[in-house]
């Protein structure tokens, strides 16, 4: 594939299937073209001798086109394609419909055209797209209804009604794009690709998208994380497939999802994830026109004391925190302000306010080193002119060089000045909580362009003892293994505690007492997922109970499933759970991003609890040790009410060894230790419970 480059500034598009037929995508296209392309536009269509007052050609062979726009009915698509490809036509999009949405002949369509596409080394957007628009050069090769206007954001939408909504609504508003992308099916170019190509693109100063899904997690991620070192990216993701109704036999199956996966992901790729649409364009346009702030303290200035508390709490609800002032602020503030307002943030400066005293406020204001951003809220007064005071805002802004929202609340009053705002960049909004938003979003990038990425660490570690234990699964008719499996982690450098698996009441008292102190026992089968559920798990076996405990276990597994394949009876030293806390460390396969690694509280109440969180893997050190830092629960594992911390060095790399792991062999679809007992002096794994797709390894 190319760069995308000439898909968006063509010298010569064809459209395929061009006509002038009242009502057909093939007229809207070229009409769409016609109305603003600062290049050719070729008719390709055997029937007609022109189009819409252009000579048409018979071929796209003919046409000597740098692009094509195929919107022919879905039987013919394929050789049109490779006639642009025979062409050396490098970019297509299709527009036509019934491909792999429809499935049966649809989906058989699409892989054939995938081959093509191949084959050609297109650049082939679609099918199923709306089509692709710039404003650089004036193309609209869509069928929609608008054209953008122009700005310095960059669009893609999987959805393309999403795309025509957005248009009619920007153009309302004002908000202008650089490039628009309807993804359609995404069969050859996806999110990555466009990502990848509006990164270097120096006219995009924000990509914004729609997402349903991710087509290659890790490679997004890969991709994501350069480009948003200069470039935001906002997305709105919707459709949450639901891969976390998927058997799963492992806990982490049960609780990781394709939503943990996204916004592991998507946080993972430094991309910004709004909520809703409004979200979406509060964010990026503030980031398409506005500084990131030097610190997340805000200067509110308002002339009422309601909304002012509104704000707080909204500031409250956000990354951002009111700022304290300086003292010189807070002296001038004194000498300059009515006695009855408030000095401290947020500064009250009363109902009679005039834009003077606003203006010196604000002033004021983003002169303090303390502070990084502002929010001027306001209501209506007699004293107030709004036009006015939108003004001074916008110099104030240009002055200071910080980021600043405005919430000029009320009706029409406001409608003038707010278009003065909004030409300078400066949004306002009604609601003091969407203004916070917006800042709390460039506060928010701000943070991703100060990552660093690192490689994931690479242990050494001995891969082929690891794929000897995974082969056994061949043998066996289901394709889950468990503790009997546990030097997979000795393979990895995993701690664990002693154990051996015997299959007599004698061997378990020899290996018991070759063990310091009591030690635990365990039925092992492949058909008892959670052992202590049928009372599997004897806790703090003496010596001497070790025979009749085995005899024991032996009876309830045979009680619980007569024919349930038991592998023999575990006997495990001891981990200490008075000094040690139960921790899990898993991994579920996500169909879009692959190994998701999962940590949390663990033990048996796991899916209780709930008390978890996500990274897409391979993971590094740093966010491994997130992972350890962010769970509700952490302050236990730090050592809360007295107790010594955990060794959180030894979780961290049990996370990187696991992932490594995970990463080495994709044939293991889940892996579960819980717990992984993490105590002062280290970790150690005492169960594992892992499924493993036998075809893939
Ligand atoms: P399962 O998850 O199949 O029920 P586990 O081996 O995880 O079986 O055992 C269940 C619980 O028993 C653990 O969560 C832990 O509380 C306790 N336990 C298991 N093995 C040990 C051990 N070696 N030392 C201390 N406690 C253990
Ligand atoms: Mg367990």
């Amino acid at each position: 594939m190319g760069t995308l480059t000439e898909l968006f500034a063509p010298d010569r598009i064809a459209v395929v299937g061009a006509t002038a037929r009242e009502g057909s995508i093939g007229r809207a296209v070229t009409d769409n073209l016609l109305s603003a392309f600062d290049g050719e536009v070729v008719p390709v269509n055997p029937n007609y001798e022109e189009v819409m007052g252009l000579s048409c050609v018979d071929e796209i062979g003919e046409a000597a086109a740098d692009m094509a726009v195929i919107v022919v009915p879905p039987k013919i698509v394929l050789p049109a394609i490779e006639q642009a490809g025979e062409a050396d036509v490098e970019n297509v999009v299709v527009i036509t419909a019934g491909f792999g949405e429809t499935g049966g002949d649809g989906a058989s369509r699409e892989q054939e055209l995938k081959s093509l596409a191949a084959e050609y080394d297109l650049n082939l957007v679609g099918p199923n797209s709306l089509g692709v628009m710039s404003t650089a050069n004036g193309m609209n090769a869509s069928f929609g209804p608008d054209s953008p206007e122009a700005g310095n954001m960059s669009f893609m939408s999987q959805s393309g009604a999403f795309i025509t909504a957005v248009l009619d609504w920007a153009n309302d508003e004002d908000v202008g794009f650089k490039d628009v992308a309807s993804l359609g099916n995404k069969a050859v170019l996806d999110e990555t690709d466009f990502v990848d190509h509006w990164g270097d693109d120096p006219d995009t100063d924000v990509i914004i998208g729609y997402l349903e899904g991710i087509s290659q997690g890790r490679e997004f991620i890969d991709t994501a994380r350069e480009v948003t070192q200069d470039t935001p990216i906002v997305l709105v993701k919707s459709g949450r497939t639901d891969a976390g109704a998927q058997a799963a036999s492992s806990h982490t199956g049960t609780i990781a999802g394709s939503e943990q996966a996204y916004e592991a992901g998507l946080d993972q790729a430094g991309v910004l994830r709004a909520e809703s649409v409004q979200g979406l364009f509060d964010a990026a346009q503030m980031l398409a026109n506005q500084p990131v702030p030097e610190n997340n303290d805000i200067a509110v200035i308002t002339n009422a004391g309601g909304p002012g508390v509104m704000s707080t709490d909204a500031v409250g609800d956000s990354g951002l925190e009111m700022a304290s002032f300086e003292q010189d602020t807070l002296d001038t503030f004194s000498e300059q302000l009515p006695a009855e307002g408030n000095i401290y943030n947020p500064v009250d400066i009363v109902g009679d306010a005039d834009v003077e005293r606003f203006r010196d406020a604000l002033d004021i204001a983003l002169a303090d080193e303390n502070v990084g951003s502002a929010m001027v809220l306001s209501c209506p007064t007699a004293v107030l002119d709004y036009e006015q005071l939108a003004a001074e805002t916008v110099e104030l802004r240009e002055k200071h060089g910080k980021p600043v929202a405005a919430c000029f609340m009320g009706g029409e009053s406001v409608d003038d000045s707010a278009a003065i705002l909004s030409d300078a960049g400066i949004p306002n909004y009604f609601d003091p909580s969407r203004a916070i938003g917006a800042l709390d979003s460039l506060w928010e990038y701000r943070g991703i362009q100060g990552r660093t990425y690192e490689e994931p660490a690479d242990f050494d570690v001995d891969k082929d003892a690891a794929r000897a234990i995974l082969e056994r699964v061949e043998d066996r008719s289901d394709n889950r293994l468990g503790v009997e499996a546990m030097e997979l982690l000795d393979a990895y450098g995993i701690p664990m505690p002693d154990s051996e698996i015997v299959d007599a009441p004698e061997d378990a008292r020899a290996v018991a007492e070759e063990i310091d102190g009591d030690v635990v026992m365990k039925i092992v089968s492949p058909d008892i997922l959670h052992k202590s559920d049928i009372g599997g798990v004897a806790v703090g076996v003496a010596d001497d109970e070790v025979a009749d405990t085995y005899e024991t276990l032996i009876t309830r597994a045979r009680n619980y499933q007569p024919d349930a394949n038991l592998l023999g009876v575990q006997v495990q030293e001891m981990a200490d759970l008075d000094s040690g806390t139960e921790t899990i460390v898993g991994m579920n396969r996500d169909p879009q991003f692959g190994p998701l690694m999962m940590f949390g509280l663990g033990g048996i109440f796991v899916e209780v609890l709930e008390d978890t969180t996500f990274r897409v893997a391979p993971v590094s050190e740093t966010e491994a040790r997130e992972m350890t830092e962010e769970i509700k629960t952490a302050p236990l594992l730090r050592g809360a009410r007295g107790r010594d911390p955990a060794d959180l060095d030894g979780i961290v790399e049990t996370i990187q060894r696991l992932s490594q792991l995970v990463a080495d062999f994709p044939a293991i679809m889940e892996f579960d230790i819980n717990p992984l007992v993490a105590t002062p002096d280290g970790v150690a794994a005492v169960d594992i419970r892992l499924t493993v797709d036998p075809e893939n390894l």
